[in-house]
């Protein structure tokens, strides 16, 4: 089994339908790049750079580290894009408590609905346009795509614009050079996966974070195993946010993945693709697997049974449609 999962590193993931689907991957650290591209993911999906300020004695990375890192993992994916999320820190990735101090950010109640994320990054301007100039640094050695975390306003999107504006001039003023950028955000807050045609008209594409996603939608702690069984991917609230983003992006022409860990589920595998998903960014390990069920998926097919499938009032049930929907052959 391990050695015909090996063997499918070179297989292209299409559907029996003909449809092209990229399999990308989630990285933590650029050395994770070699493991993405031994699975055979076509990219990286998300790059999550708050592992580069994680667990440090205080110091935080200054820009030319991060360059560096940036540009390790770009050259590490020989061409492939690498989609760079600005960090992320805060609630499940805090700081280390000599990093938070120098910064004085505080514990608070409630950190997954505090100061994380772009939040943290818009709070913080300067280290904000610092990334950003990392990031474009090294887009002068691979294909970069720039994602942000946690958006749920369009003031924070037209902050993010004027940023990356004020960080070119200083590149140009500089002398450094950078290619273009598209600009993604993370659907990851319900307000976002609800106003998404208004964030479309701003963005090059998104991203579905379904981790969160789920979290906020539910209001349940995705790190609490108290309401762990709560925590529910067939929840018809959680399908229908799904669903509709991905349909809006793609009549919009932008391009959509899926990040979350719903991504890298083979359970899910079907389900995505019937809502049109054609673009997966997983854990390197998940890729083989779901690229097996991609192989025998017939697109068109599950496309046809979505409409039951979302219109189904048990969540168990749902699964089991979604599963079951006769676009895998035999
Ligand atoms: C998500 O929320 O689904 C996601 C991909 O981001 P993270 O797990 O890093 O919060
Ligand atoms: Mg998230």
């Amino acid at each position: 089994e391990r050695a015909r999962l090996a063997r499918l590193r070179h297989t292209p993931a299409v559907t029996m339908d003909g449809e092209r689907i990229e399999l990308h991957a989630n990285i933590e650290l650029p050395t994770d790049a070699e493991a993405a591209v031994v699975a055979g993911a076509t990219g990286v999906g998300l790059f999550r750079s708050e592992f580069l300020f994680m667990n440090r004695d205080g110091e935080l990375p200054s820009e030319d580290e991060q360059f560096e890192a940036y540009k390790a993992a770009v050259e590490a994916m020989r061409g492939m894009p690498v989609t760079i999320r600005t960090v992320d820190i805060g609630a499940d990735k805090p700081l280390d408590r000599m990093s938070a101090n120098e910064l004085r950010h505080e514990h608070v109640l409630n950190p997954a609905m505090g100061l994380r994320a772009i939040r943290w990054s818009l709070a913080e301007p300067s280290m904000f346009r610092q990334q950003l100039r990392a990031i474009y640094r090294a887009s002068a050695f691979g294909k970069i795509r720039l994602l942000i975390p946690m958006v749920a306003h369009l003031a924070e999107v037209r902050q993010i614009l004027e940023s990356i504006k004020r960080v070119q001039q200083q590149l140009n003023d500089a002398g450094h050079a950078y290619t273009k950028v598209e600009l993604g955000v993370m659907i990851e807050i319900p307000a976002a996966a609800v106003m998404l045609p208004l964030l479309l008209k701003h963005v090059d594409f998104v991203s579905i974070g379904t981790n969160d996603l789920i979290q906020y939608t539910l209001a349940i702690d995705r790190a609490d195993e108290a309401v762990a069984h709560l925590y529910d991917p067939w929840h018809p609230a959680v399908l229908q946010l799904i669903a509709s983003s991905i349909a809006q992006a793609r009549a919009a022409g932008k391009s959509v993945s899926v990040c979350g860990e719903m991504a890298g589920d083979p359970a899910f595998t079907d389900l995505l693709l019937s809502m049109g998903l054609r673009s997966f960014s997983m854990h390197p390990a998940q890729i083989p697997s779901v690229k097996q069920r991609i192989l025998r998926a017939d697109s068109a097919k599950l496309a046809g049974a979505l409409p039951a499938i979302l219109a189904s009032e048990d969540p168990q049930e749902t699964a089991r449609l979604a599963l079951s929907t006769g676009g895998q052959a035999a």
